[in-house]
């Protein structure tokens, strides 16, 4: 049975008030909260549980190298990873892509290749191949989107040839919701031989992912973005990729063996996980995890996606209310803008009735220059939302327009 209020009741923050109301916080394509059973999990390896991982020959290293290969573990499992090998533990979303795009392009990039992206990508998933273009003198090729905010496979599709070394692809929009068609695109992509990334941000908090049906080569999330703690999340990629790559970042876990003359490099995954990982958080991740799995995937999407239409039903009565993003598979977040009240403006008045949403160009400026705006108000919802809070945001957002027109 999905019973919210015994969600609601598991996240300690959600009882705080701001300027005196009860916190609505529709903010959590940012970062979400982190129930009760994740705090405790890591409030309990720092308060009985802690050492270093892989290092140490004592106990509490033990302990927490078993907690954190078990969170891993956990972390395939739930992707239907076909080896717990191709989970690669890191700070989140962004340093699994810079990851990529450093390891990927030193081994299999040369001048003139060409990597193909969407125009509603996270800067995330822009400037690190934009960098790596740079460094190796390449072409990033940019997917075209509709008015309303819909990928141009077709167009996608044209721009791939021999030249192509990679597809990076939101899953969803981070602005917009839009969720992109990626096992088609892997499909047509891996017709022509190229592999692909799915950056995952924005769907592994909503969506049962499951990477060997996608047939996805690399996929990166973030562990905040999915309740669990800051600086987790993960890189996955098919063995076969991995274990060719050149490794990212030197130093720790990542050697077999360091001479002055020559270092060898240790095996998946530990060959990309140089330095002391934040092992606490990833464990913490895995915890999340089960938490997700406990309600079940389906019933976190029905939910969602019931608090989707409602949100788009009742904000699109509000007159001169405009969404930026009408894509008719749509997830998680919903942007918009109320006649020609600065998005901050928005923002900074629904905050004042307790109510946090995220405004600005949410990271993906090129996406604003498509759609001529500077800016949007972003709700994005999880789990522990309800219809009420939807309507508490109506009802501000009304505020906001008898006050500004
Ligand atoms: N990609 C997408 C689609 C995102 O929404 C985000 C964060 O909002 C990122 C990448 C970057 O994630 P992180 O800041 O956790 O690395």
């Amino acid at each position: 049975m999905f019973d919210i209020a015994n969600i609601r009741s598991q996240f300690p923050i959600l009882s705080e008030t701001v300027y005196g109301k009860p916190l609505v916080y529709l903010d959590n394509g940012a970062t979400t909260q982190k129930p009760q059973c994740v705090l405790d999990v890591v409030n309990d390896i720092y308060m009985h549980k802690n050492a270093n991982i892989h290092r140490g020959v004592h106990h509490l290293s033990n302990v927490c190298t078993d907690l954190f290969e078990q969170a891993r573990k956990t972390v395939a499992r739930h992707i239907n990873a076909l080896s717990d090998a191709e989970i690669i533990f890191t700070r989140g979303t962004t340093e699994a892509i810079n990851l990529l795009a450093f390891s990927f392009g030193e081994t299999y990039c040369r001048p003139d290749d060409e990597i193909v992206i969407t125009t509603m990508e996270h800067h995330a998933n822009i400037v690190p191949w934009q960098m790596l273009c740079e460094r190796k003198k390449m072409k990033l090729r940019v997917a075209k989107i509709s008015d309303k905010g819909e990928l141009d496979t077709d167009h996608l599709y044209s721009l791939l040839n021999e030249r192509t070394r990679l597809v990076c692809v939101a899953h969803v929009s981070n602005v917009m919701g839009t969720v992109n068609p990626v096992k088609q695109i892997i499909g047509k992509a891996h017709a022509m031989g190229i592999p692909v990334l799915v950056d995952a941000a924005q769907s592994m908090p909503h969506k049962n992912i499951d990477v060997q049906d996608l047939d996805c080569d690399f996929m990166a999330f973030s562990g905040h973005k999915m309740y669990a703690p800051n600086g987790s999340g993960a890189l996955y990629g098919k063995a076969k990729w991995l274990n060719e790559m050149v490794p990212y970042h030197g130093g720790g876990e990542m050697i077999e063996k360091v001479t002055f003359e020559k270092t060898t490099y240790n095996q998946l995954p530990f060959k990309f996980e140089a330095g002391t990982p934040d092992y606490i958080s990833a464990i913490g991740l895995g915890r999340a995890i089960e938490f997700m799995e406990e309600i079940g995937m389906d019933n976190i999407e029905r939910h969602e996606h019931e608090l989707v239409k409602y949100a788009i039903e009742r904000l699109g009565a509000i007159k001169d209310l405009r969404f930026i993003g009408e894509a008719a598979d749509h997830s998680s977040a919903v942007s918009f803008l109320v006649g020609n009240i600065h998005p901050y403006d928005t923002g900074m008045i629904l905050d004042k009735m307790g109510v946090a949403v995220r405004t600005g160009h949410h990271c993906a400026q090129p996406l604003m220059d498509r759609m001529g705006i500077t800016g949007t108000v972003r709700a994005s919802f999880a789990i522990y939302n309800t219809k009420e809070e939807i309507d508490k945001l109506v009802e501000a957002v009304e505020r906001v327009r008898m006050m500004m027109m």
